[in-house]
C-alpha cells in the first residue's frame, strides 16, 4: 500500500463460536501470501488467535500497551511465519471494564496504542471478543472496516441489529470513517437447507454487503489451530484453506492491483 498506512480490519461478532478468530488467523496468513505484512491483534481474554499460531499467552503486555505503559512495537511477537505477527491477547484482559475504568477516554485505548504501527503494517486484523465490552469497543474505534462473520445455522442472525447499532453510535461518536466491509457467511454446508436459508436470508438483508467468499464447514479449519498453526500449514488443500485465501483476494481485489500469489499451488 502506499503512504496512508494500513489497513485496519475487525472481526467482530458479540455471538460466540461464529468463526472470528478462525478468520482473524485464517485471514491474515493469506493476506501474507499475497506479499502483504500483516499485524494480528488479539483482544479476547481467551486469547484464541494466539493460542491458534501456536504462540504464548503474553497478554499482560497488551495490557501495558493498552495503558501506555509499554510501546506497542516492544509487545509485537514474531510468529515464525513470513510477514505474520503478532500482538497476543489473553487472560490478562480479563476484567478489562474493571480495570480500565479509571482511564480516561478509555475507548480510544487500542487506537492510541497501535497507531505508532500504522506505517509498519499493510493490515492490522484485529480478533474480538464475543461481546460489545471494552475491547470490541476500542477495537471499532481504532478499526477501518468491520468484518461480521455470520454462522450459517439457527440464531444466525440474533444480535446482529445490536451489532450494527453499535457501530453505527461508534461511527457517529468517535470514528466517522468506519464501515462494514462485509458480512462472512461460515460453516456453510451445502448438503444442509439451513445453510442456504441463512444465506438467502442474509442476502436478503444485507445483499451488498455479504462477501462473494462462503467460507465452508471444513474439518481441516477446525483441527488446525490444536497444531498451532493456520489451515493453509495443516492442509493446504483443503476447502477451508482455499476459501480463506479466496476471501483475501476479494478484499485485496478492491485495491485494484491484480494480485499475485505468492508461492506455490492454491
Ligand atoms: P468466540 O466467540 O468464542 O471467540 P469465534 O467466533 O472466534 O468464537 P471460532 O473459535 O473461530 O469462533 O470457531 C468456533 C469453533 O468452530 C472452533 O472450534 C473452530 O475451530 C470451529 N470452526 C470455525 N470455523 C469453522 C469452519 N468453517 N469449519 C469447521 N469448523 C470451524
Ligand atoms: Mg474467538
Amino acid at each position: 500500500m502506499g503512504g496512508e498506512g494500513s489497513r485496519i480490519l475487525v472481526i467482530a461478532n458479540q455471538k460466540g463460536g461464529v468463526g472470528k478468530t478462525t478468520t482473524a488467523i485464517n485471514l491474515s496468513f493469506s493476506l501474507t501470501l499475497f506479499g502483504k505484512r500483516v499485524l494480528l491483534v488479539d483482544v479476547d481474554s481467551q486469547g484464541n488467535a494466539t493460542s491458534g499460531l501456536g504462540m504464548k499467552d503474553d497478554s499482560s503486555s497488551l495490557f501495558k500497551v493498552l495503558t501506555g505503559e509499554l510501546r506497542a512495537e516492544d509487545a509485537i511477537l514474531d510468529t515464525g511465519l513470513k510477514d505474520l505477527f503478532l500482538l497476543p491477547g489473553g487472560s490478562s484482559l480479563l476484567d478489562c471494564e474493571t480495570k480500565l475504568l479509571s482511564f480516561p477516554k478509555r475507548e480510544r485505548m487500542l487506537k492510541n496504542a497501535i497507531k505508532e504501527l500504522k506505517d509498519s503494517f499493510d493490515f492490522m486484523v484485529i480478533d474480538c471478543p464475543p461481546s460489545l465490552g471494552v475491547m470490541t469497543l476500542n477495537a471499532l474505534v481504532a478499526g477501518d472496516e468491520v468484518i461480521v462473520p455470520v454462522q450459517c445455522e439457527y440464531f444466525a442472525l440474533e444480535g446482529l441489529g445490536s451489532l450494527l447499532k453499535t457501530i453505527r453510535k461508534v461511527r457517529s461518536l468517535y470514528n466517522p470513517y468506519l464501515f462494514v466491509r462485509g458480512i462472512l457467511l461460515t460453516m456453510y454446508d451445502s448438503r444442509n437447507r439451513l445453510s442456504k436459508e441463512v444465506e438467502r436470508e442474509v442476502k436478503r438483508l444485507l445483499r451488498n454487503k455479504v462477501f462473494k467468499t462462503v467460507i465452508p464447514r471444513n474439518v481441516r479449519l477446525g483441527e488446525a489451530p490444536s497444531h498451532g498453526v493456520p489451515v493453509y500449514l495443516h492442509d493446504r488443500n483443503s476447502k477451508g484453506a482455499k476459501s480463506y485465501i479466496e476471501l483475501a483476494r476479494e478484499i485485496l481485489d478492491e485495491e485494484g492491483a491484480g494480485e499475485e500469489l505468492r508461492g506455490a499451488s492454491a
